[in-house]
């Protein structure tokens, strides 16, 4: 029906702004603006649980999420949002909008998935949640003084030029007072140890050749590769615990008899900011031209030019999060080393150092499956999951109510911008 629907609309329309209908309110004098989100919550939750399941049914990498975004933009029409189709000028991003409350805050869904192994790092949760709690935050949104928009934030997974980040660039998030999301992990926690990052691809060029009647004759980009690699090795000793690098030979060669002439690898540095991924990157280029020097192949690096920023929690809005979170049930334990030792990095750090931005993980109690398996891929549609869903659509909801009903945060907030 929604696909129907969307077919004949062209999908590129203004859908009308968003006005609740009078029988879904609650009788004067004075409604509760929490319950009133949680009872739109649990009448939408099967649409929200469809939509998860849907997404991770069929995944689709970076985008390329044409069916995940267009089945978030018709669940949130159909709830009354003014949805704009291909936000910021890419095919897979969206905003949605409800409420005219004075204080903004937005909610990001995030939906593409890792090639070969899908939702394997539960997207799909993501998309839900933020879906999720944004209709249940917009049925009292007029109420509660807020105005709630979802964009739809394309290709998370990437690590260079990604959705959010393009979307920063072109406004997207200009005018917002807060932002947040929540992403699955094997178990809960409130504020990730969120580092920089930055993906980039090595090309080396070389000359083919006989690789045994006329191996002079020709230049080596696999050995360039090789060469690059026992640098990156030998530079680990000189690296900070908070430094990562880590990467894929994309093209290796063609024939054990040909001398490859051609070679590519992926790469991601990360480092605790984007300062010292500065430093870091330049050691790890200079490992890589190591490989062009050595063997005489040229060196070509590209991309890596917009990388992922450390994410810098606001602690007053992570704190009534967490209040939120505990009131629907749920639990954070001390992961003591544990929590130390994570670290990860996502293009939620980057509008975090534009506005107010939280990025707390849902647990699913998946150990040891952990993301980016295929077991953590199937952890993502139990009913453990579908909880944490609707648990996590409520907490950012709630969380939103509370930043336009406490005075002194609203405020906060809306002095920044
Ligand atoms: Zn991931
Ligand atoms: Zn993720």
């Amino acid at each position: 029906m929604f696909v129907h629907r969307l077919a004949k609309s062209g999908h590129r329309r203004q859908f009308p702004r968003w006005h609740p209908a009078t029988t879904d309110r609650i009788p004067e004098p004075k409604m509760d603006t929490k319950s009133g989100a949680g009872e739109r919550l649990s009448r939408t939750q099967g649409e929200i649980l469809k939509l998860s399941h849907r997404i991770h049914a069929h995944p689709e990498l970076g985008f390329e999420e044409e069916r995940a975004c267009r089945w978030l933009e018709t669940l949130l029409a159909d709830h009354g949002f003014a949805v704009t189709h291909a936000a910021c000028e890419l095919s897979t991003a969206f905003i949605a909008r409800a409420g005219s409350g004075p204080l903004h805050v937005g909610i990001c869904a995030e939906y593409d998935a890792l090639p070969g192994i899908g939702h394997a790092c539960g997207h799909n949760m993501i998309a839900a949640m933020a879906a999720g709690a944004a209709i249940a935050a917009a049925a009292v949104a007029d109420d509660a003084g807020l105005t709630i928009t979802v964009l739809g934030t394309p290709a998370e997974e990437v690590g260079d030029s990604s959705g959010k980040i393009v979307m920063l660039e072109r406004g997207a998030f200009d005018g917002l007072h807060a932002a947040m999301m929540v992403h699955p992990a094997p178990v809960e926690m409130l504020e990730m140890h969120i580092i920089a990052a930055s993906m980039f691809d090595v090309h080396y060029t070389g000359k083919p050749a006989h690789a045994s009647a006329f191996p002079e004759l020709g230049i080596n980009a696999a050995d360039a590769l090789t060469v690059a690699q026992t640098s990156i090795g030998l530079l680990r000793q000189h690296l900070k615990q908070t430094d990562r690098v880590h990467g894929i030979t994309t093209h290796g060669g063609d024939a054990p008899n040909v001398i490859p002439a051609h070679t590519s690898a992926r790469y991601i540095v990360r480092a605790e900011n984007l300062d010292e991924l500065r430093d870091v990157r330049a050691k790890v280029l200079r490992c890589f031209e190591a490989g062009a020097i050595a063997t005489g192949a040229t060196l070509e690096i590209k991309g890596g030019t917009k990388p992922y920023a450390d994410l810098q929690p606001d602690h007053g809005i992570s704190a009534i999060y967490k209040r939120n979170a505990e009131a629907v049930g749920r639990a954070f334990p001390d992961l003591g080393v544990l929590g130390q030792r994570m670290a990860a990095s996502t293009d939620m750090g980057n509008v975090s150092y534009a506005l107010p931005t939280i990025h707390p993980m849902i647990g699913i109690d998946s150990l040891p499956a952990v993301n980016h398996q295929p077991e953590f891929a199937a952890h993502c549609v139990t009913d453990i999951a579908d909880k944490a869903v609707i648990d996590g659509s409520l907490a950012m909801a709630w969380t939103a109510i509370d930043l336009a009903l406490d005075s002194e945060m609203r405020e906060r907030l809306m002095m920044r911008r």
